[in-house]
């Protein structure tokens, strides 16, 4: 069971197995691994044993929330453990399926945005009913809304937001990036899906 991962010179945290989307595409249904690092969580961990299995964070060039799960379950722990690492200099990066605001009811983002560096919003459709097909988000109805507001609060309070797909059929690339770039004025990022299978990202 990994708490971390590295790949590269970023230091990967796996936080939690709970996610509030069931994505038809998420490696975490289909393999206990990444790159020889087991992700399968026995127990979740407090921000002191994610901070202890970081180690020295200055050896890493940016620390990214981004395991079998979604990350802003747990926001205590991320709070906690990117105040630290923002103390200690060292860039943070959040995955994550865009829901904060649903699963916190209330605007989570003027709470992380002081200590991260970067987010990447996974919205992976152009419209709510691709979006629902391929997520199974458990907010139901009005989740894919929802993700585009959270894109927009995080836009002027977070240096770098990325919104990502994965190449399925189902979805329209170029749909998405139009809306992604041009309606709501971020970086739009397309991932392979045996990128995903291979290397470090798994859906997020
Ligand atoms: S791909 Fe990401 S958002 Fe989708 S179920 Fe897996 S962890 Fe959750």
């Amino acid at each position: 069971m990994s708490l971390v991962y590295q790949l590269g010179h970023s230091l990967y945290l796996n936080i939690t197995n709970r996610c509030t989307n069931q994505c038809g595409f998420c490696v975490r249904f289909k393999n206990d691994c990444i790159q020889g690092y087991n992700l399968t969580l026995g127990f979740e961990p407090t921000a002191q044993d994610i901070l202890e299995a970081i180690g020295d964070p200055a050896c890493f060039q940016e620390i990214v929330f981004c395991g079998y799960g979604e990350p802003l379950l747990r926001l205590p722990e991320v709070l906690a453990v990117s105040q630290f690492l923002k103390e200690q200099k060292v860039p943070v990066r959040v995955n994550t399926n865009g829901h904060g605001n649903l699963i916190h009811q209330r605007n989570i983002v003027p709470e992380i945005a002081p200590y991260i560096s970067a987010i990447s919003i996974s919205l992976n459709a152009e419209n709510e009913a691709v979006y629902n097909q391929l997520c199974q988000p458990s907010f139901g109805t009005g989740t894919y809304q929802k993700v585009k507001e959270f894109i927009l609060e995080c836009k002027p309070q977070i240096p770098k937001v990325m919104v990502t797909a994965v190449a399925l059929p189902q979805v329209d690339i170029k749909a998405l990036k139009q809306l992604v770039e041009q309606e709501l004025g971020v970086i739009f990022k397309v991932r392979h899906y045996n990128d995903i299978v291979q290397e470090e990202k798994y859906g997020q």
